[in-house]
């Protein structure tokens, strides 16, 4: 087994790269509006429903349409995955880490091509494509080389004693429901898949309603590579339409989920429930949101601080869950870093990610667009526009990157998560100070801390309640198995996604002692 090292990204300042990515976006521009179907088992349905997929750069342009299942679909998907399940979990680890091996080497083939799903469907620029897409890879050669590892772990693990073998296995739960999010909607959606199945698992994927496209080629492509019938069920729907049915049933055995605070405590009030003919505990995975700072002491490296602050918080319109959305500068340094911030930011060239002399491109979707909107109003009541504060006049769903100065730290606007292009500044007296606004949130993701002192870092190592802290450096890019990444508090359930402890989550380990 050759050892997991993490996707190179593609060099776009190549021409032959930027060409190779300019032809697959003209190939997939010849396949937009096209429809996909929901996939029970070995079925592929149509149905009345379909959710109409757009490009966010210009939502008059249909990137596809795809059939949307109803709660009875729902409820047949669940009984797909149960009667693989007793297949699929008797398939040997090492085949099905080997799927996944097959997976990620159709991915890297398809690289370019998926990278322009990305940019049309989701509004990812080229890099922040690309990224996603090498993710994505990550997670599938990450995870086939953790499955080989846990079904080798239980030998190694077990103390000796006379006249006895014991073994230990790790052994799969059951169908899974897996609901991801639209932000990494190829990355995330794929390892939360695929981090399932190569237990042994059978799923029902519900994609996300803004993205449900790349998860139909995602899907295709899995079952190009040999993945048998019935162990992903495909069942693009709406969350708030279908999501009770799926986490309801007596026949799920957990449920992954990735997206905001308020679903992931719906989903794992409901989950907790016993329902009768259910025989188990569901399990509840959560990734949820983020609220997160970047803190800058008073003898930092500046220039570093300013374009961390101003890469973390509007790289891909600050639509990541480790987004900076929350600045904490020391008071002595505080309008320096602010106005570089300034300077950067009003820099930024925003518009079609298609033309790649734009930095970044649109927010999701109209109600997006909204939500932002209406904090940039209340940030005007809360702090002082520094930078943006407007919509911008494009056809699609655009917002100047916008930076509110002189917030207090217990405002709405450094309290609640915003999703979008938007971060906050207040100052700090001293690193004490920092610290504490730092934590004053509920959530616990990410978090930088710009210093030079080296018993700030101690402190702070130990202080700054985040799941991912990070030192000298901006607070987004986990690389899988480099960064393994999740959040303390209101961010989930404190699981580490491309970590080492990831699969266990999706395993029960089961010990037989024979007497010899
Ligand atoms: P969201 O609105 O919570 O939706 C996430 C998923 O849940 C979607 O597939 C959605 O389906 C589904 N859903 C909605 N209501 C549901 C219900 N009642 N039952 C079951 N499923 C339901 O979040 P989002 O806007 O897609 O994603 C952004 C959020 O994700 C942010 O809060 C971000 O911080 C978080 N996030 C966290 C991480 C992490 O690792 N911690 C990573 C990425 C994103 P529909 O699309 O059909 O509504």
């Amino acid at each position: 087994m050759i050892p997991y090292r993490p996707e190179p990204l593609t060099d776009f300042t190549n021409p032959a790269e930027s060409r190779i990515l300019s032809e697959a976006l003209a190939a997939v521009k010849g396949q937009l509006g096209r429809s996909y179907p929901i996939r029970i088992g070995a079925k592929e349905l149509t149905a009345d429903g379909v959710i109409e997929s757009v490009n966010p750069s210009n939502p008059s342009e249909i990137i596809g349409k795809v059939y949307k299942a109803d709660r009875s679909l729902a409820e047949e998907a669940i009984r797909s995955a149960a009667s693989a399940f007793q297949s699929w979990s008797q398939v040997r680890a090492a085949d099905r880490a080997g799927l996944l091996w097959k997976a990620a080497a159709a991915l890297r083939r398809r690289k370019q091509e998926f990278n322009a799903w990305l940019m049309l469907e989701a509004g990812k620029s080229r890099a922040e494509a690309d990224a996603d897409t090498a993710e994505a890879i990550d997670f599938l050669e990450y995870y086939a080389r953790q499955m080989i590892e846990l079904s080798d772990r239980g030998r190694k693990e077990l103390i000796s004693i006379a006249q006895e073998r014991n073994e230990l296995t790790y052994i799969p739960l059951g169908v899974g429901i897996i609901i991801p999010p639209w932000n990494f909607p190829l990355a995330i959606m794929a390892g939360m898949t695929t981090a399932a199945i190569v237990c042994g698992n059978t799923v029902v994927l519900k994609p996300s309603s803004q993205t449900p496209v790349i998860a139909a080629k995602f899907v295709e492509l899995l079952f190009d590579c040999g993945l048998p019938d019935g162990v992903v069920n495909f069942v693009p729907g709406s969350g708030s339409e279908i999501g009770d049915v799926l986490v309801e049933h007596p026949l799920t055995r957990f449920v992954s989920f990735t997206g905001s605070r308020d679903v992931g405590v719906h989903i794992q009030e409901l989950a907790a429930k016993v329902n009768p003919k259910q025989i188990w505990l569901k399990r509840f995975i959560g990734e949820l949101g983020g609220k997160d700072s970047i803190l800058v002491d008073r003898d930092a490296d500046l220039e570093a601080a300013a374009k961390g602050i101003v890469v973390s918080a509007f790289g891909y319109s600050g639509q990541k869950c480790s987004a900076c959305s929350r600045a904490i500068i020391h008071q002595d340094v505080y309008d320096q870093v602010l106005n570089r911030c300034i300077a950067l930011t009003k820099a930024l060239k925003v518009g079609d990610v298609t033309d790649a002399a734009n930095d970044t491109g649109p927010v999701i979707d109209e109600a997006s667009f909204k939500k932002i909107m209406e904090y940039i109003e209340i940030a005007k009541e809360e702090g002082r526009i520094a930078a943006g504060g407007h919509a911008l006049p494009l056809p699609g769903y655009f917002i100047a990157p916008t930076i509110i100065a002189d917030a207090a730290p217990d405002s709405r606007i450094m309290q609640e998560e915003i999703f979008g292009p938007v971060v906050a500044f207040t100052p700090c007296t001293d690193f004490d100070h920092g610290l504490d606004i730092a934590n004053n949130t509920e959530y616990g993701l990410t978090g930088s801390v710009y210093t030079r002192n080296r018993e700030h870092i101690a402190k702070a190592k130990e202080r700054f309640h985040v799941g991912n802290l990070y030192i000298n450096r901006k607070c987004t890019g986990a690389v899988v198995g480099v960064h393994p990444f999740g959040g303390f508090n209101m961010s989930g359930t404190d699981s580490k996604a491309g970590g080492p402890d990831y699969l266990f989550l999706f395993t029960q380990p089961k010990v037989v002692s024979e007497l010899l």
